[in-house]
């Protein structure tokens, strides 16, 4: 069995403890409190999700009920006190939402890999699905059905977090190909910012509306704060061509002007600032460009690594070090406190209040 140790509490020595354990049948992967009604939902291992009530002085938590919400794993979980709908995904492919008075399955859809991650948009009943495959997946829920309303591709690996936020309709996505994207739903011009900061997989990411600020957690234990207050570029599309668009030597698998030209072919590149398809004697320079979200050198054409200049390289986020491989975080944003969980079973809380230059206030272990 396992320990399921909930509501650490801050002793009067400083020390946190934890005040309620609780056995459970296989380890837990995924959790969901909300806040006014002190429920809790623990997803597990085994797919199930249990519910659990906490006491008003958070000394006791009696058990309520457990949902077969799903065959695998369960990924993550939303609630939504409204309808009573306790939304999940899980490893067995699949969204399954349950009426939570009822404790019955209301519905489910099958995607076709994975399901990683969930958000929800409580007033319009849409649901976000990150999956392993990289596609993100916009559904619509009614009580016993749901109609796909589009699919996102943009990442090259697996989604492992995704944040929405109602007010600006925007979509953020953190994938395990160490790129965050932001969707502007809300714009509805399909406009998509590229942001790439983190040298491995992005494993959580958070919105701060009032600030407009992204911070982003990556398994190597960055930690990078993004201003998303400025007007950022699109990255452009890469383009195709049989041919260097500077110097015009065709590329290797351009057998015919090859021949013609009696040239041997070239590998194809892609200037990250024009997207132009390039020969790599034509991008022989290296850049950042955060207005394109490029926090770090990245290929550039001869041509534009002219056209940036000094000041077209200043940072647009800040960077932290987070010291443990970071695999979940949570933000109160009221307080200006960060949570950030490791595989190293070591539980860190920042303090977030001073964004740049954040620091350590406190930390525990879970042992
Ligand atoms: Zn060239
Ligand atoms: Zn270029």
């Amino acid at each position: 069995s396992y320990l399921l140790k909930l509501l650490w509490l801050k002793r009067d020595s400083g020390q946190y403890w934890p005040s309620i354990y609780h056995t459970m049948a296989s380890p837990c992967s995924a959790m969901a409190y909300h806040h006014d009604s002190r429920r809790i939902f623990v997803g597990q291992d085994n797919g199930a999700i249990m519910e659990f009530h906490i006491s008003e002085d958070f000394n006791k938590m009696n058990f309520v009920k457990t949902y077969p919400a799903h065959q695998n794993r369960v990924s993550a979980i939303t609630f939504c006190l409204a309808s009573e709908w306790l939304i999940s995904t899980g490893h067995d492919k699949c969204i399954s939402w349950m009426c939570t008075r009822s404790g019955s399955m209301l519905g489910r859809h099958y995607f076709t890999s994975w399901a990683s991650c969930l958000q929800y948009d409580h007033e319009t009943q849409h649901a976000f699905v990150g999956d392993y495959s990289g596609q993100i997946t916009l559904l619509k829920l009614e009580q016993n059905t749901c109609s796909v309303i589009t699919t996102l591709k943009g990442h090259e690996g697996s989604i492992t977090s995704l944040w929405w936020d109602p007010v600006q309709r925007l979509l953020f996505s953190g994938a395990s190909d160490h790129s965050i994207i932001m969707w502007d739903i809300g714009g509805r011009k399909g406009r998509t910012l590229l942001l790439q900061g983190h040298h491995d997989k992005v494993q959580a990411i958070c919105y701060i509306q009032l600030t407009r600020q992204l911070v982003s957690c990556s398994a190597d234990g960055g930690i990078a704060v993004w201003n998303m207050d400025i007007s950022r570029e699109e990255a452009p599309q890469w383009l195709e061509s049989d041919s260097c668009q500077k110097c015009e030597q065709p590329f290797f698998w351009n057998i015919k002007q090859m021949w013609d030209t009696k040239t041997i072919g070239l590998r194809q590149h892609h200037c990250r600032k024009c997207g132009q398809a390039v020969c790599g004697k034509c991008s022989t320079k290296r850049s950042s460009y955060p207005i394109m979200g490029f926090e770090f050198q990245v290929r550039v054409c001869d041509s534009c690594f002219e056209s940036i200049k000094d000041e077209d390289r200043t940072s647009l986020a800040t960077f932290h070090e987070g010291k443990h491989n970071i695999s979940h975080m949570s933000m109160d944003i009221s307080r200006g406190l960060m949570v950030t969980c490791g595989s190293d079973r070591i539980v860190k809380i920042w303090d977030m209040t001073p964004v740049v230059g954040c620091s350590l206030a406190t930390g525990f272990s879970s042992r």
